[in-house]
């Protein structure tokens, strides 16, 4: 298989390439010249475990780079850290099945992903000999996930800037209590807007970029939207079996337009899908596109579903370029606009954008309403979870998957606000708090950051030589 950019520069990167730089090298984003059709993986009556579907949907990415017994040994060892055997399973939630995603070590979804990713950078780093720098900001679980996903890894230093005081206390524990050598925390005096632009910033020094072989562990990484496509197939064959009957729609709780992409890639490669329908909270730009065909970015406001307060969707790229019929000129103009603020859809990306998707903009009152009336009936959910959970009930589909994206103790204030109850920590998560942390502190500042990253870095050369 080869990739191409959405920006039309490139059109024959490898797996390799896609895996290991992120962002394609004109800007646009990574995207496969062709899907595999894969539906007898739904067709098929056979037993199929998480770990043989998720075999079978990577092989045709990697083909030619990571040959089928390698990957099924980086995906064993990736899906052993999970707390169930099969990753994900479903609950029912009233009407609608969860899909609930959250049994990764940081007891987010980002850990399914994740948990692939950093084996398969140590695996293609270890065989073509290099290096690479991760340097990443996070509003809270995107760092733990990703500390989590390369922690103790060969080869791979990863920096994490993440707000000083603005994630919550245990998404800060989780990300500095991890106390291996190829870990770096820095707390950035500022908020998570800075934190992203330094880190925009850096990776614009294309010098910088080379010397140390900078990559992408947030969601603009390709590879991250495949390992998130096998719970699709999954989900919607439990479904099956303990329904009786085909899922109709999934409702994804979405922020950066990564998760629900996955799900719309199953359906291209074959998995029956009627209609996904996006949730948003407040910050409801997706929503206000799908309704009104104009790409508006707004301020954003802050919720109780932290990891969707995002304006800019930056995976909604690769969805254009799809309805774009790949016209990759129509795609970098759209983001030409952007740079003002707002671009609009042609008729026919509209009406394809509707035809796939439905939407609804949760408010911040409804996701409250749906943690308490959920706990009235004996289920936990969190702030995330619940805003699906209530776009789900806008629409008439009888068969509904609603991922569950967080486990509901992560967000024990939003909790506490709705229920009146404290959670319960899990008790790994309770023993963070006796554990010893290492954390950098520094002003949000392009300069001082560039220095603490470049001394690190320098030092661990030093010591290789
Ligand atoms: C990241 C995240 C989301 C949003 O997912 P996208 O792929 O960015 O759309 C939703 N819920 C939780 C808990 C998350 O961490």
């Amino acid at each position: 298989m080869l990739y191409s950019s959405t920006r039309g520069l490139i059109s024959s990167a490898s797996f390799e390439d896609v895996a290991l730089s992120g962002l394609a090298p004109d800007g646009g984003l990574f995207i496969p010249n062709s899907l595999p059709d894969l539906s007898h993986l739904y067709d098929t009556k056979e037993d199929l475990s998480y770990t043989d579907l998720a075999l079978e949907i990577f092989l045709p990415f990697a083909d030619g780079i990571v040959p089928k017994q390698d990957l099924k040994t980086l995906i064993e060892k990736s899906y052993s850290s999970f707390r169930i055997p099969n990753v994900v399973q479903l609950t029912t939630a009233g009407k609608h099945q969860l899909l609930d995603l959250f049994y990764g070590p940081t007891f987010a979804f980002k850990d399914v992903a994740l948990q692939f990713l950093g084996n398969l950078f140590e695996y293609l780093l270890a065989k073509n000999n290099k290096q690479l720098t991760l340097i990443g900001a996070t509003s809270g679980d995107t760092g733990s996930a990703a500390i989590y996903g390369v922690r103790g890894k060969k080869n791979i230093h990863l920096f994490v800037l993440h707000p000083l005081n603005r994630v919550t206390k245990i998404q800060e524990l989780q990300m500095t209590s991890v106390l291996d050598d190829n870990i770096t925390n820095i707390a950035i005096e500022g908020s998570f807007d800075n934190a992203q632009a330094i880190v925009k910033e850096i990776f614009s020094d294309t010098q910088l970029r080379k010397t140390y072989n900078l990559g992408a562990i947030n969601s603009i990484n390709w590879v991250r939207l495949m390992a998130q496509v096998p719970y699709y197939f999954y989900a919607a064959r439990e479904y099956r079996k303990k329904v009786g009957t085909d899922v109709e729609a999934f409702c994804v709780p979405t922020g950066n337009f990564g998760n629900i992409y996955a799900g719309y890639m199953a359906k291209q490669m074959g998995l029956p899908i009627k209609k996904l329908i996006l949730a948003t909270n407040a910050n409801d730009i997706l929503h206000r596109t799908i309704q009104t065909g104009k790409y508006t970015v707004k301020e954003s406001t802050p919720t109780p579903a932290p990891s969707m307060d995002i304006q800019i969707a930056s995976n909604f790229e690769r969805y254009l370029y799809d309805i774009a019929d790949k016209d990759t000129k129509l795609v970098a103009s759209h983001m030409e606009d952007l740079k003002t603020g707002e671009f609009a859809l042609t008729q026919k990306e509209r009406d394809k954008l509707q035809s796939d998707f439905c939407s609804y903009a949760t408010s911040t009152e409804e996701i409250y309403q749906y943690i308490s009336s959920y706990n009235e009936q004996g289920l936990n959910v969190d702030p995330h979870t619940a805003t699906g959970l209530c776009a789900a009930d806008q629409f008439d589909f009888q068969n509904v998957i609603c991922l569950a994206t967080a486990h509901p103790s992560k967000f024990g204030d939003a909790f506490f606000k709705a229920t009146g109850k404290k959670i319960e920590l899990p008790s790994v998560l309770q023993e963070l708090e006796q554990k010893q942390t290492s954390c950098i502190h520094a002003a949000a500042d392009i300069n001082a950051i560039k220095d603490i990253i470049l001394t690190i870095l320098r030092e661990n050369k030093d010591l290789d030589q």
